[in-house]
């Protein structure tokens, strides 16, 4: 069950890690594949923004061939400016190309682009310088240049007009700049110039004109070459941006396809990685689902097994309760019987071999009566029925208490026995002393029984445990045979003894440790032990106790004589006979008058006709039980305030619960006719109680010449034990009698002596008033100085006297 229950811990672990960790490298391929997706976006952004460069260089350049065209149709070279800014932006757009290209094709092609630029520009520069020299020297100056060459006489010539008009075959536009540089000549040479040179003049400016006509014709031609030169230029310029922008484009085009096809790629590969993991973690579900549910199935079917397994046992234990108390019960009210006869026969003079013998049975009985309380406290203590009572107590007190009835007085050990106690334990504190009482009993018997020598130290204290709450703390300190650690594992189980030569040698049954560690929890409290072979042990345990509102210090006081109740009657109520007598017996001790009845109807009755200071009444009863005859009295105006003590057998019922029905006290059966007497005298408001027998004999009984009283604290209080020992008796002496008078007819003196030496035990128990003298003068007949015949005689009237007493006795029996 605890594996299944790990194993299923487990798969849950290892499902989930399995998932987390396909989380981490579904998330991790997932980042990467986006990170190389966004790559190839990014990558398509460069080409854009290449063809747009591109795009933007060739529209420059169909502006730079415009600004070309015009600046050659008008030879306006002020527009070269413009056309140089324009130039160089294209150059700084294709430089741009060019860095965001790493294809050798397209660099290449860009290069060239670049050269054909600036041999463009170096045309054109060239043509603009030619635009400038004719701008500078125009044909005028061309001319008077060449004149000035060709002839110094040209200034002295007049009537130009004139002799312009007779150069012949001369067409109107050269007659008229022939004539513009005459007047021209004239205005530089007016006064040089003479009519007769003019003729030759003219001619000569014909020539010079003709050479200089000649020669702008050719320069003309010249700059139209140029300007072709510079045309061509351009054109191939713009084909090849074309063919470059093409390049581009086929390149982005094919990039575009791979690159399509690459995040095609990626997200074909994520969606595959995807559905592949989303299947695995299917597949880790579906294999851990079954794996956990396999398990919890398993474990759901040892739960079962399990609770019908603990149902068993619940039986068990039942059956086992039942049967532990039926049989203990059973076995309580014989046993008591057992012991009461021991008792009885160990003071009637017993012989060394019949003495021998008793001590057996006394101890067996003792043993048996003993393993009998201890199972059934064990078996209450398991089935959680034990109750826990809160009573005023001294501790102090209960300690010395139970020290003294532990440790025997003619100690053989001689131990020594130690008692350290704090004077916090003399105030009376709230607890259970009842179960205190046992705890301490079984650790001190335990230390008396394993100590051989040396000492028991029994060491107590009040102690603060947390504010409120005080505690008890006791330790019993022996320095006996000490327990070994292996040992001290199992001790505080049920049936756990030492080893067998412990077992063997000092007896004992395995649950004296049990039950005091199980009512020790059951009070809240803790043990602990400290043992060392051969060194001794050491037994600590504490209770948490409460100290109690109000503080009684009880002191020492001499035992009071018992008060004779005369004037006070008792109304006892049991449907048991011998109950009854056993009750009245009691109640006649100390002079109380009494009337009997056996239910709880019948008593309503009498409690009409008579008056009454007290009632004892058993609980379970037929017709009416104790519970119902105690309401029926509250409720009852004349006699609501009436005391009733509970006295029942019942083992369930606490006093407490007694106490809250409304009962004035109870007391527990069999109880000790001394407990009643005590209660009955608390109760009745009457000082404390200590029962003298001798002074508490009533009238009539002590007039009579034997009492019961002390019989019947031997027989704990039970009248059947009572009775019991009481026919033994008879039935012995009837013997003894025959005996004594078989010594009387043969005259066997000593026989009537070790006779006398045997019966007269029996009848100092009976306090058989005219008997004892007798049996003790016969006894001791050497103290007295009788002769023979007076020692017949006093065995006759004793005799005679036993017999009455016998016949007194069996008439009550
Ligand atoms: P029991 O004494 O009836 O056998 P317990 O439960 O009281 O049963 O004790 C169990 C065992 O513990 C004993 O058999 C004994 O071996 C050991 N033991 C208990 N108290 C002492 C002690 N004071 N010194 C040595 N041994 C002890």
């Amino acid at each position: 069950m605890k594996n299944t229950k790990r194993s299923i811990t487990l798969k849950i672990i290892a499902g989930y890690t399995l998932a987390i960790l396909l989380a981490i490298i579904a998330f991790w391929v997932i980042y990467r594949q986006f990170g190389n997706y966004s790559e190839i976006t990014k990558i398509k952004n460069d080409n854009n923004e290449k063809l747009v460069l591109v795009g933007e260089a060739i529209t420059g350049l169909y502006e730079a061939e415009s600004l070309t065209r015009n600046i050659i149709q008008t030879s306006d070279t002020e527009k070269f400016e413009a056309y140089k800014i324009k130039i160089d932006s294209i150059i700084t757009t294709i430089d741009q190309v060019g860095k965001m290209s790493f294809d050798k094709v397209q660099s290449n092609k860009i290069d060239s682009i670049k050269i054909l630029i600036d041999s463009k520009n170096k045309n054109f520069e060239k043509l603009i310088s030619i635009y400038e020299q004719r701008k500078e020297k125009g044909l005028k100056e061309n001319v008077i240049d060449q004149l000035k060459k060709s002839s110094k006489e040209y200034g002295n010539y007049l009537d130009l007009d004139k002799r312009i008009k007779n150069i012949k075959k001369q067409n109107p536009a050269t007659k008229r700049l022939v004539k513009k540089l005459i007047d021209w000549s004239k205005e530089d040479n007016q006064e040089r110039l003479t009519n007769q040179t003019l003729d030759s003049v003219a001619n000569h400016f014909y020539k010079v004109l003709i050479e200089v006509e000649e020669k702008e014709r050719r320069y003309e031609r010249q700059i139209t070459a140029r300007e072709n030169k510079l045309l061509k230029n351009d054109q191939i310029i713009t084909r090849q941006l074309r063919d470059l922008m093409a390049a581009i484009e086929d390149s982005e085009r094919k990039e575009y396809v791979a690159k399509m096809e690459r995040s095609n790629n990626i997200l074909d590969k994520t969606a595959n990685f995807i559905i592949i993991i989303t299947a695995i973690s299917l597949l880790i579900a579906i294999i851990f689902l079954f794996l956990i549910t396999k398990d919890v199935s398993k474990s759901q079917k040892y739960r079962n097994e399990l609770e019908a397994e603990k149902i068993y046992k619940e039986s068990l234990l039942k059956t086992r309760e039942s049967l532990i108390n039926t049989v203990t019960h059973d076995l309580r009210s014989p046993l008591n019987t057992v012991i009461g006869y021991s008792d009885l026969l160990e003071k009637t003079g017993l012989n060394n071999k019949q003495k021998h013998y008793l001590d057996h049975l006394k101890k067996s009985s003792d043993y048996i009566l003993h393993l009998v309380n201890d199972l059934l406290d064990l078996s209450k203590l398991e089935a959680g029925r034990m109750v826990i009572e809160e009573l005023p107590f001294s501790p102090k007190k209960l300690i010395e208490n139970t020290i003294s009835s532990i440790i025997p007085v003619n100690d053989n050990k001689n131990l020594e026995i130690i008692i350290n106690s704090d004077n916090e334990l003399n105030k009376q504190y709230l607890g259970d002393p009842f179960r205190i009482k046992q705890i301490l009993t079984n650790l001190l018997n335990n230390a008396y029984k394993f100590t051989d020598s040396g000492s028991i130290s029994i060491d107590s204290k009040i102690t603060q445990n947390g504010l409120a709450e005080k505690e008890l703390v006791i330790s019993v300190i022996d320095t006996g045979i000490g327990i070994s650690k292996e040992q001290q594992k199992h001790i505080f189980e049920e049936f756990s003894q030492g080893d067998d030569d412990t077992e063997k040698k000092y007896g004992g049954f395995g649950l004296g440790l049990a039950i005091t560690k199980k009512i020790i929890q059951l009070l809240n409290g803790k043990i602990k032990l400290e043992s060392h072979p051969e060194q001794g042990s050491n037994f600590t345990f504490c209770i948490p106790i409460k100290l109690a509102k109000t503080q009684i210090y009880e002191e020492e006081s001499e035992p009071i004589k018992i008060q004779h109740f005369t004037n006070k009657k008792v109304l006892i109520v049991d449907d048991d006979h011998s109950q009854l007598d056993l009750t009245s017996e009691v109640v006649s001790l100390i002079s109380l008058s009494y009337d009997i009845c056996e239910n709880g109807l019948d008593a309503l009755e009498l409690l009409k006709k008579n008056q009454y200071d007290l009632i004892l009444t058993d609980i379970q009863m037929p017709k009416m039980d104790g519970f119902e005859l105690l309401k029926t009295i509250r409720n009852n105006t004349t006699y609501k305030d009436l005391p009733v003590i509970a006295l029942s057998g019942r083992t369930d019922t606490t006093t407490s619960e007694y106490e809250e029905a409304g009962f004035s006290g109870s007391l527990r059966k069999p109880y000790a006719p001394q407990a009643l007497i005590d209660l009955i005298a608390s109760i009745l408001k009457i000082d404390a109680v200590d029962l003298d027998y001798e002074n508490s004999i009533p009238e009539q009984e002590k007039n009579a010449n034997y009492s019961l009283s002390d019989l019947m604290l031997f027989a704990q209080g039970d009248s059947e034990s009572l009775y019991a020992i009481l026919e033994t008796f008879c039935n012995s002496t009837i013997d003894h009698v025959k005996e004594l008078k078989i010594a009387v007819n043969k005259q066997e003196i000593e026989q009537i002596k070790r006779l006398a030496h045997k019966m007269l035990p029996m009848f100092k128990q009976l306090k058989a008033k005219e008997i004892v003298p007798i049996l003790d003068t016969l006894e001791h007949q050497d103290n007295y100085e009788l002769n023979t015949k007076e020692i017949l005689s006093l065995t006759e009237e004793g005799i005679n006297k036993i017999e009455d007493l016998i016949d007194q006795l069996k008439v009550k029996n």
